[in-house]
């Protein structure tokens, strides 16, 4: 007798009619028709059971602030720096503590259950790094978060930069970031990627920085970041967010920096929708798109996984922790349709994003932390295509969301009187 058995699955690597069975908090089978019984059994009739959707980008201690203390007029990256640096002096530990929770709930009923967070340490209060530990505890039993210090004014151009990201990692932040490209000059970001390097493999931390998240050819952080995750023998553990400048880069360039990045085991972070909302502000036309080199990074076997970075906060207005939405813009933007490119673009909103967060237990086989969601669809490009509905969201084998289908009742003459978005698709072959 198992506790869980979901029943008639589709999983995300093609295979269909497969029963998981649960122990406790692990798999304890994934098979064709398991013949026990268990306490609690979901038919999923044939929809698609997928691991937890995974966020490698995120700020969550500026989620939820849209309109604080004003809205992004020109809608650039910079006025959002300058325009959170506005609200920051006015942040209060509960405020943000009730925000991320907030957003926290909306992550659990969309099956997002794994969060990387950058947050600000250019505050010298800190009240940033407070909140959001305390949220990290609070939320420990339904979403692994993983903590930035990010010096979001710069570690060497704000006055307190060093200081505070020290103290920030001192009281617990799991992660050394960084924002070269947003230091004074070239080599002050030079010199910030090798000092914070330098710390990371001093206190055994991994890196994760937003790096040249920017349309300046001649950005070229993540060279120097892939030399020293190198030299510091961090390769695996170093995460390079954005790389938007490499949208622009001479080609040549690119051909010698790719096999460097795969050297150092870079971890890359794009963040679709941020990207194409921010990137090529000062172009006229032709506008660049700014998404970093997608698929050539992916050919190259680099781990590529899609960050959501932000929801309602300075820089976007737009987001709903929903992942399959940051998949479904990488599709249009990086230009990846075909039926291969959107299994490798599922892998980056899933598996590729755990890798990049050193997930343990993460997966749908035997012996995996029982963790899954079941969708509205039934494989993983129409769920890239619909965004649909999570019927369920299961947590180590305890339910923990769901919601009822969304099915629309038609009154034509002749015509079906419902419509099931997720059921009306014939796959193809
Ligand atoms: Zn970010």
């Amino acid at each position: 007798m198992f506790d869980l058995i979901i029943r008639n699955a589709n999983l995300p690597d093609g295979r269909t009619g497969v029963d998981i069975a649960v122990e406790g908090t692990k798999i304890a089978a994934v098979e064709p028709q398991i013949g026990a019984l268990a306490r609690t059994e979901i038919d999923a009739t044939g929809r698609l059971v997928t691991p937890p959707f995974v966020d490698p980008h995120f700020h969550m201690d500026a989620t939820l602030s849209l309109g604080l203390p004003r809205m992004n007029v020109s809608g650039t990256l910079l006025e959002g720096i300058s325009l959170w640096g506005e609200l920051r002096p006015l942040l209060t530990k509960e405020a943000l503590v009730e925000r991320a929770l907030r957003y926290c709930d909306l992550a659990v009923s969309q099956g997002l259950l794994f969060i990387r967070s950058h947050v600000d340490t250019s505050d010298p209060r800190l009240v940033t790094v407070e909140a959001m530990i305390e949220v990290r505890e609070k939320v420990k039993p339904y979403i692994d978060l993983q903590l930035v210090a990010f010096p979001q004014d710069g570690y060497y151009r704000s006055e307190n930069g060093v200081a505070s990201l020290n103290r920030a990692l001192d009281m617990g932040i799991d992660i050394v970031g960084g924002i070269p490209h947003f230091e004074r000059t070239m080599d002050d970001g030079r010199a910030s990627v090798e000092a914070l390097c330098r710390i990371a493999a001093d206190r055994g931390l991994p890196v994760d920085m937003h790096c040249d998240e920017t349309d300046d050819p001649m950005s070229r952080h993540i060279e120097v970041l892939a030399a020293q995750t190198v030299r510091f023998g961090l390769q695996g553990r170093v995460a390079g967010s954005h790389l938007t400048s490499m949208h622009s880069m001479d080609n040549y360039y690119v051909s010698k920096l790719i096999p460097l990045m795969a050297e150092a085991k870079i971890n890359v972070i794009p963040n679709p929708l941020i990207n194409i909302m921010l990137q090529g502000r000062h172009d006229s036309y032709p506008k660049r798109r700014g998404l970093t080199r997608v698929r050539e990074l992916m050919d190259a076997g680099l781990n590529v996984s899609f960050g959501h970075d932000c929801v309602m906060d300075p820089w976007y207005s737009m987001g709903s922790g929903d992942m399959l939405e940051v998949g479904h813009m990488a599709i249009h933007v990086a230009q990846m349709a075909g039926l291969e490119d959107k299994k490798k673009i599922f892998d980056a909103i899933t598996v590729n994003s755990a890798k990049t967060m050193g997930l343990e237990g993460y997966g749908l086989e035997k012996g995996c932390n029982a963790d899954f969601v079941i969708l509205q669809a039934a494989d993983p490009l129409e769920a890239l295509r619909l965004k649909p509905t999570r019927l369920g969201v299961i947590r180590r084998g305890k339910v923990i969301a769901r919601s009822m289908p969304r099915i629309a009742e038609l009154s034509l003459d002749g015509r079906p009187e419902l419509i099931d978005s997720g059921r009306d698709y014939v796959p193809l072959g």
